[in-house]
């Protein structure tokens, strides 16, 4: 499989620490407000990545943390503390802030089919750890205390911006929202490790370290959960492109600093998703979340497929004429495999589904190509065979595009089969019965329209001998019947 590294700026041949393993780490949610979905846009490609190397036959271990301390608002040492923000906006503690939009984020990953990391760690379950850490590089020389609070010190790296050294995506790294100079630094890119000196007189979460009551920077949770979870060699660390730098960046320099060598040598970056009017962002309060989706009427499984029909690698604008149009095309794509037959009792032909699987593979062993992988349930469809293969194929895809394909297609079949029942069962609209003669008595009247009903009757049970006897009842009464559209006109 080949996938882009942001380190080499090359798409690489995956190769793992350990033959047939693969580690992941995922930067989780800094949980002070809910996820937008540009957020859940990188949820679900990592997501989609940790399935298909699952479907590749890796045996993968994934971590992610929550930010619960430590994020200021400018991803570096500046700016309002996030979380307090977050409990100021709603008159909460910060532990309750933590905790709701944790579980508003775990709900909509749920709507969106984003599994879940086996391993979820909240930074501030790990307090001691990242002392330990600090500790270790205040021990080696890569760290200093200054005015109160541990700084790294980049000086001591051989090479500290190790992502953005030339090209034209390093445009996109490193977005941040107004950067104040912090005097205690020896070193302008030097970041904090643990604060005690807290810039913030009402900081809730405090804990005592060996430099005072304090709490940790933002990036020592990463290094540390990491290590300490999937071990000193990482295969594979993702986040949107934003973290690249500088929340990336220090933590390969803590961790590699701590541990004496080179530590993830994969690193997967999601684009962003846009508005029209620019990227979405937290901070700002304007942002489009999966409940909104769902109150204008659109399935969240929608937005996935919009998401995986564009490249990961690609900046995607989001707009609702593009969520239209994925919504058609998702119905679209679900009633044709409604069409399909489950109940088929055919074999799978094995020569069809490994050439069509194949497909599917070489779109995802290409740097992930989503679009393309979605092109081949297309293929599935269009193929020339018996529908038990069609089947096992999108089932088979599902597993890690997880659009819900069977699930979604046996609810339309099911539908389509009670509106099916209830037509037929439904009661035949009344015949207009029309006299086109006048003067005809209330009583004849009542008997012909009977008669005219019965003769419909036995036409719709297709009883045609009994009709045929009504009909020459009528002549011999004098009564001529005939028939237009909706009803009966009659005549003596
Ligand atoms: P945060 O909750 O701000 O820590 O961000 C959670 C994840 O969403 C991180 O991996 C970010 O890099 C990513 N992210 C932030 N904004 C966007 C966006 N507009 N599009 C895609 N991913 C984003
Ligand atoms: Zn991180």
């Amino acid at each position: 499989m080949k996938l882009y590294n942001t380190l080499t700026h090359t798409r690489d041949e995956f190769v793992t620490h350990e033959p047939g393993k693969v580690t992941m780490y995922t930067c989780g949610p800094t949980v002070y407000h809910f996820a937008h979905i540009g957020n859940l846009r990188s949820y679900i490609m990592e997501d989609i990545l940790e399935k298909y190397l699952g479907y590749a036959g890796y045996d993968v271990k994934r971590c992610m943390n929550i930010t619960d301390v430590g994020h200021l608002s400018s991803d570096a040492d500046t700016g309002e503390d996030k979380m307090l923000k977050g409990a100021k906006r709603e008159k909460k503690t910060v532990m309750e802030i933590a905790q709701f939009y944790t579980d508003a984020f775990f709900a909509d990953c749920g709507k969106l089919n984003i599994k879940i990391p086996e391993i979820v760690v909240p930074a501030t379950s790990y307090i001691p750890e990242f002392i330990e850490m600090v500790q270790g590089l205040l021990d080696k020389g890569y760290a200093y205390l200054s005015e109160g609070n541990v700084y790294f010190d980049t000086s001591k790296l051989d090479e500290y911006y190790v992502f953005n050294k030339q090209d034209a995506e390093d445009l996109e790294v490193g977005v941040r929202e107004g950067v104040e100079e912090d005097t205690a630094k020896r070193n302008k890119a030097d970041f904090v490790l643990w604060f005690t000196k807290s810039k913030f007189e009402d900081q809730e979460l405090k804990w005592d370290s060996p430099w005072g009551i304090g709490y940790p920077g933002w990036h020592i949770e990463c290094s540390a959960i990491s290590v300490k979870n999937l071990g000193e060699y990482l295969d594979l660390h993702c986040g949107g492109i934003d973290n690249a730098f500088p929340h990336h960046t220090n933590e390969i320099a803590q961790s590699e600093a701590y541990l004496g060598h080179p530590w993830c040598k994969q690193w997967f970056h999601v684009l962003h998703l846009n508005t029209q009017s620019g990227k979405m962002s937290k901070s700002t309060g304007e942002f489009l979340t999966v409940s909104l989706l769902e109150e204008k009427g659109y399935n969240p499984l929608v937005y996935r497929l919009f998401c995986l029909q564009s490249h990961y690698r690609k900046s995607l604008v989001f707009s609702w004429e593009g969520m239209d149009s994925t919504k058609t095309a998702y119905n679209k794509l679900i009633a044709k495999i409604a069409g399909l037959n489950p109940d088929s009792a055919e074999a799978v032909d094995e020569e069809a589904f490994v050439n069509l699987k194949k497909r599917f593979s070489d779109a995802m062993d290409n740097d992930l190509n989503t679009a393309l992988a979605v092109t081949a349930v297309y293929d599935v469809l269009k193929a020339k065979t018996n529908d038990a293969t069609k089947i096992a194929l999108l089932k088979d895809f599902d597993t890690v595009l997880s659009l819900n394909l069977l699930e979604e297609a046996a609810k339309v079949r099911e539908a389509n089969k009670k509106a099916a029942e209830a037509a037929k069962n439904a009661p035949a609209a009344a015949l207009v019965i029309t006299c086109t003669t006048e003067g005809v008595d209330a009583e004849t009247t009542a008997k012909v329209e009977a008669l005219i009903n019965d003769r419909a009757a036995a036409k719709k049970a297709k009883d045609f001998a009994k009709a045929d006897a009504i009909r020459d009842e009528l002549t011999a009464m004098g009564i001529t019947i005939v028939d237009v559209k909706g009803g009966v006109n009659w005549s003596k």
